[in-house]
């Protein structure tokens, strides 16, 4: 059977980390599960190079940084030598962490937790959500497409195969330009289809002037405007594949005729953008509530705010949030009312978040 951990940790940015941290510091048994290839994933995808990091902290906060190791320092410095010290401190510090394991879902068991992942599930006695605000959409398709990728980490993967990167803005762009550099230093002219579901491809002039000197330089880029993606399948050698439509004829006689392509799952690139954490609240059944008119100052009425506790579980016991995932605001319940509460999305609160967090565990866990 395997081992139950005390606190398991979705998520390895500023608020999982700093919790991971601070159950090793007081002894409770931890495991950070990152669906990137390395920690703080979320910020090396979404800051530009060069960006300083700032140890902004909101006016009206009373408290400190509540983990000084892993703040950004007072003077700015790049996100790359941030990255580089966060690193090193958690190499330093043995922190347990697994990259490359995908968070899908909780059960509830005896005595605690199932965290259900990519890679198996594990157990433990309580879960903190600390996956950030930005979350990649899916591809809606029928039967399943977890398999294909959401960016790029290593280009070379894609020589010597005929690839497939879907979405029309400027992250498929840079994906595809990356492809065709991979394979043009190695002359490979297998091409990159390039799908999207509206007709035009919409690419600030930075990226298109990159991608139109790759096209020059021998680049064999394929576009398909108006494709969707339709089905993922396995097929009878066992290769999942997806299948994309991108013509459809209809006929008088109400048969339509379609034009699809389908291709290995492990060849296909979605770059389809983020969403924010709702669908994985919904799908965990952890509790939201709208915003009525008047109800809200910061969330816009309609707006969904995930319910907490002032130590930040959800209405799913043992199942706390903390950090981008509950930004800009939450509703949160305080000696029987409800108000919405202010929750800026910063490193600042990320870290104070897992401080909370932790505090309130150790008590229940004595
Ligand atoms: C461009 C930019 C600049 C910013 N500059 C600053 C600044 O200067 N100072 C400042 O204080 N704040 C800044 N922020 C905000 C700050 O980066 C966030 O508040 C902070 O990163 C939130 O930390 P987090 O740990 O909650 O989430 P994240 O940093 O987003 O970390 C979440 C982690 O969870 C992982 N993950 C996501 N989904 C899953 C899943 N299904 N399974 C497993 N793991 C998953 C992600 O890969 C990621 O590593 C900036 C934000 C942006 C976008």
């Amino acid at each position: 059977m395997s081992a139950q951990y005390d606190v398991l940790i979705i998520g390895g940015g500023p608020a999982g980390l700093s919790a991971a941290y601070l159950c090793h510091k007081h002894g409770l048994s931890y495991l950070v599960l990152e669906s990137g290839k390395a920690i703080f994933q979320g910020i090396a995808n979404t800051y530009p190079e060069g960006k300083l990091v700032y140890a902004s902290k909101p006016k009206d906060a009373p408290d400190p940084f509540m983990v000084d190791e892993l703040r950004p320092p007072d003077k700015p410095v790049t996100v790359e030598s941030y990255l580089q010290y966060v690193q090193h401190f958690v190499q330093h510090e043995n922190l347990n962490v697994q990259t490359d394991v995908v968070f899908e879902d909780i059960k509830d068991e005896r005595g605690g937790l199932s965290v259900i992942t990519s890679k198996g599930s594990f157990k433990g006695k309580k879960a903190i959500l600390s996956f950030g605000s930005n979350i990649p959409r899916e591809l809606s398709v029928y039967g399943d497409a977890k398999m294909v990728a959401k960016n790029v980490e290593d280009a070379s993967k894609y020589i010597g195969v005929k690839t497939l990167v879907i979405g029309g803005g400027n992250t498929a762009a840079d994906v595809i330009i990356n492809i065709l550099k991979a394979k043009r230093e190695v002359n490979d002219t297998q091409p990159v289809y390039w799908a999207h579901k509206a007709e035009t491809f919409d690419v600030n002039k930075e990226t298109a002037q990159r991608l139109g000197e790759e096209i020059l330089l021998g680049g064999n880029i394929r576009l398909l405007p108006g494709a969707t993606p339709r089905i993922g399948e396995v097929d009878e050698e066992g290769v999942d594949r997806l299948v994309i439509r991108i013509n459809v004829f209809q006929q008088s006689d109400g048969v339509d005729l379609y034009h699809a392509m389908s291709f290995p799952m492990q060849n296909v690139i979605a770059c389809i953008g983020s969403q924010g954490p709702l669908p994985i609240f919904d799908k965990l059944g952890v509790q939201t509530i709208a915003c009525t008119a008047g109800v809200c100052k910061i969330a816009n009425e309609g707006d969904r705010l995930v319910l907490l506790t002032s130590d930040f579980e959800s209405t799913r016991k043992g199942v706390y949030v903390i950090g981008g995932a509950i930004s800009p605001s939450y509703m949160r319940i305080n000696e029987g009312s409800i108000a919405e509460e202010k929750h800026p999305n910063l490193i600042y609160t990320a870290i104070n978040d897992a401080y909370r967090v932790v505090e309130a565990i150790r008590q229940k866990l004595g």
